[in-house]
């Protein structure tokens, strides 16, 4: 590895914004693909310049001068025999203005060319540099646009890109990792050739695909990346299972549980308890991924598991991510364990002073099994007499890495809890076989009886009025209902002034409707307080932002309406209306959209009213928004693919995960220099 430093021009204020966009070796550098290209390889006559277009000129100026008021610009004018053109200068330089722009000087310029005020062609802005008698002819190759950040020039990634060129050869750089004889098999390029075309491909290189990346030395790099991404969750699944985690026999608790629970268990729970059970008996830790679609009856699963670990004497941990959804998982466990005589913490960040100490000691004492909680459990504060399990709910809502700091945060004297981690999004089994390496998967694929499909329907927000008339006739009729006010701006304070406004206005229209509002700036208290009203039928309607996205479970609720649904992704939508058809009643989804829809918009859409099985929406979500939404990466910030992209390079999974078992069998040397050179920093939490 040799520092970005190293290369000319790299002081310490470029360094820094180049750590910006993650670079921080010159491997790094050659590791950092063009966007796109430009073509300076030709000279176009101004008479056949297109509008809209980049193209390269070279012409002679015939004139220039300063014009505009308050905001001055310099034009230049230029011939080239075929035409006229304009360069249009904002931001310029006396000595540019000299230079440049002196008459009979000849100029090569690159440009998106344009219609000018007047009508004429002009480039605002262009690369121009003045033609002298030492000037190179032009560029024999494409010339690569890289994906930069404020302050980064073209220019500058450029001229870095050429020195760690030639440091490929010179420095040994990017050495191959992968044995010849795989290349051979594989039919893959030498690391290093496919690197130099990448960033200086030939005029006559397949361009499309280049750019869309099915090209094969992108596809050749793209495999080696998702290939150390699966090596170093393997390694780490590996590290995790050869700790010692405490066998849970199992005992009675569970048994009575289920036994006082009002309904028998599906098939698909039962299944996936046995996988559970199984291994938790087990001196090895647990590393399990329960996946459901909502409604499909994890807790119930998860609180057996917990029971689990209860009964062996030991204690167990249950992370939500949002307050209301612990909060509600905290109702729930209370409820059925409270009846076993076990008790049940809550914990989260609101917790504090006295309070927060005596249930720190009582847990440290071993005095409560159970713990529900944020992210709060987990603080350096927060320590258990036997931590035995933990369970992790709404997994795609942490990044991969947050999940690996928690399992470390669990680990005490070489003992690793168990794990259990469940989703709501089904997540597609290409991406769980790739992002969930680490994780051993169990799905529960069945509905308990009496479910039935949400009618869904799209309706533009011109009708909220027969909205809110169908709200009117289905309250008067006992039901309930919930309007969603979904994410506006990327604020959560706008967010929660929407649903104020909002439900300021459905109290206006629908003055005979108890009307309640959640969101989350509510105190904690007020929150649990509405909710509860809610579910005891005290609150005929409930305006909410996406808070209730999760855990919320009333039965009554028959009626949703879904205002900007075309801004929430497919999956955060099904589990939206996964709230309501709970009761054994018709239930509706009303998805209030504010017209005119997008092409992509109006099939996502569709996609909700066809289709209600979350495996099969998750799917069609991964094609419509891309990975890095669908598993949550975005917003976490988590760095993630660099090249590859699970899905149009998923056709290479079966491939990446045979070659990693070869790897890891006959050629464990290759495994952490290609750890290192794609993962870098990241794959830290597997060296421990
Ligand atoms: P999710 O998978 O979305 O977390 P929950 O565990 O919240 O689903 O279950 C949703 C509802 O279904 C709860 O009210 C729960 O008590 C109920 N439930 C769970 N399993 C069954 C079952 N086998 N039969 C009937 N109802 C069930
Ligand atoms: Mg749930």
């Amino acid at each position: 590895m040799i520092s970005i430093t190293t290369l000319k021009g790299v002081g310490p204020k470029l360094a820094e914004r180049l750590r910006r966009l993650g670079l921080h070796t010159v491997e790094d550098v050659l590791l950092h693909l063009p966007l796109r290209y430009q073509d300076r390889s030709r000279i176009t006559p101004i008479d056949q310049l297109q509008p809209g277009e980049e193209a390269q000129i070279e012409a002679a100026v015939v004139g220039s001068r300063i014009s505009g008021n308050s905001r001055r610009f310099l034009l230049c004018h230029l011939q080239d025999g075929t035409g006229d053109l304009t360069l249009r200068f904002f931001h310029f330089s006396p000595a540019q203005q000299q230079w440049l722009c002196q008459t009979g000087a000849r100029l090569r310029c690159f440009g998106e060319v344009r219609t000018g005020y007047t009508g004429g062609l002009e480039m605002i802005h262009p690369e121009c540099r003045r033609i002298e008698p030492d000037t190179p002819p032009v560029e024999d190759r494409l010339t690569p646009i890289y994906p930069a950040t404020a302050g980064l020039q073209q220019f500058t990634l450029r001229s870095l890109a050429e020195q760690a060129l030639e440091c490929l050869e010179t420095a040994a750089l990017l050495p191959e990792l992968l044995p010849p004889a795989l290349l051979d098999q594989l039919k893959l390029l030498p690391i290093a050739q496919a690197v130099r075309l990448i960033h200086q491909p030939p005029t006559d290189v397949a361009l499309a695909e280049l750019e869309n990346g099915r090209h094969p030395v992108r596809r050749r790099l793209a495999f080696e990346e998702m290939l150390a991404h699966q090596l170093s969750l393997r390694r780490l699944r590996e590290h995790t299972r050869r700790q010692a985690a405490p066998p849970l026999a199992g005992g009675s608790l569970s048994q009575r549980f289920l036994e006082r629970l009002p309904f028998t268990l599906t098939g698909a729970q039962q299944r996936v308890l046995e996988e559970i059970t199984a291994d938790l008996a087990q001196p090895r830790p647990m590393l399990r991924l329960l996946q459901g679609d909502v409604g499909s009856g994890k807790t119930v699963v998860a609180a057996v598991a917990a029971l689990r670990a209860v009964e062996t004497g030991a204690q167990a941990a249950l992370m939500a991510p949002t307050e209301l959804l612990a909060e509600q998982h905290h109702r729930n466990f209370r409820d059925w364990l409270g009846e076993l005589g076990l008790e049940v913490a809550w914990l989260t960040g609101r917790l504090t002073g006295k309070a927060r100490r005596l249930l720190l000691e009582r847990l440290a004492a071993g005095e409560v099994q159970v713990a529900v909680g944020t992210h709060a459990l987990f603080q350096e504060a927060v320590a258990f007499a036997e931590l035995a399990l933990v369970i992790v709910d709404e997994q795609h809502r942490f990044g991969v890495h947050q999940r690996l700091a928690l399992r470390e945060k669990g680990r005490t004297e070489g003992r690793c809890p168990h794990q259990l981690i469940m989703t709501a999004t089904p997540i597609p089994r290409t991406l769980a076989m790739s992002a969930y390496a680490d994780l051993d998967t169990s799905i529960i694929d069945e509905l308990p009886p009496g479910r039935r499909p949400v009618k869904t329907v799209a309706a533009p927000d011109h009708r909220r009025d027969q909205i809110i008339e169908r709200i009117r006739q289905a309250c008067r009729n006992g039901r309930q209902a919930y309007w969603v006010c979904p994410l506006i701006e990327e604020s959560e304070t706008l967010q929660c002034q929407a649903a104020t406004v909002t439900a300021e206005q459905l109290t206006e229209l629908l003055p005979e409707l108890r009307i309640g509002l959640v969101h989350g700036r509510l105190a904690a208290s007020v929150k649990e307080a509405v909710m509860a009203a809610f579910k005891a039928g005290k609150l005929d309607l409930l305006v909410a932002t996406t808070v209730i996205e999760v855990g919320v479970d009333v039965p009554n609720a028959s009626l949703m309406i879904i205002e900007n649904p075309e801004r929430l992704g497919l999956a955060q939508l099904h589990q939206l209306r996964g709230r309501i058809g709970r009761g054994g009643i018709d239930s509706s989804c009303v998805l209030l959209y504010k017209p005119p829809l997008s092409q992509v918009a109006h099939t996502r859409l569709a996609v909700l009213r066809e289709c209600h099985d979350g495996f099969e929406i998750a799917r069609r979500d991964l094609e419509l928004r891309g990975p890095g939404e669908v598993l949550g990466t975005r917003q976490t910030g988590e760095q993630s693919l660099r090249i590859a992209d699970l899905l149009r390079d998923q056709d290479l999974l079966n491939v990446v995960r045979h070659t990693a078992d070869l790897l890891l069998r006959d050629h464990p040397d290759c495994v952490e220099p290609l750890i290192r050179r794609w993962i870098g920093a990241g794959a830290r939490y597997g060296e421990v």
